[in-house]
C-alpha cells in the first residue's frame, strides 16, 4: 500500500468545469512544480505524505486560460 496522489500518477482525470466559460479544466501539475526549488526530489510521493496526503494542483482552462487550484486527496494503491 502506498499513499499517492491519483492525479499525479494518472489514476484519475480532472473533471472540473471552468468557472468562466464552462470549458474542460486541464491538470497543469503540482503547484510545487511552479513554486518550489527545481529539484526532482521535492516532487516525490513521500513529500506529499508529509503534507497530510494532499496535493495541490494548478488547473487551467483549455479554452480561455482561466486558472484555479484544486486540492487532491491522496489515495492508497
Ligand atoms: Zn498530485
Ligand atoms: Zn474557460
Amino acid at each position: 500500500m502506498e499513499l499517492v496522489c491519483p492525479l499525479c500518477n494518472g489514476l484519475k482525470d480532472v473533471h472540473a468545469a471552468c468557472r468562466e466559460c464552462g470549458g474542460q479544466m486541464v491538470d497543469g501539475g503540482m503547484v510545487t512544480d511552479y513554486e518550489g526549488p527545481y529539484s526532482p526530489y521535492e516532487l516525490t510521493p513521500q513529500v506529499k505524505q508529509e503534507n497530510g496526503g494532499r496535493c495541490t494542483h494548478l488547473l487551467y482552462c483549455g479554452t480561455c486560460g482561466e486558472q484555479m487550484y484544486m486540492i487532491a486527496q491522496s489515495e492508497y494503491i
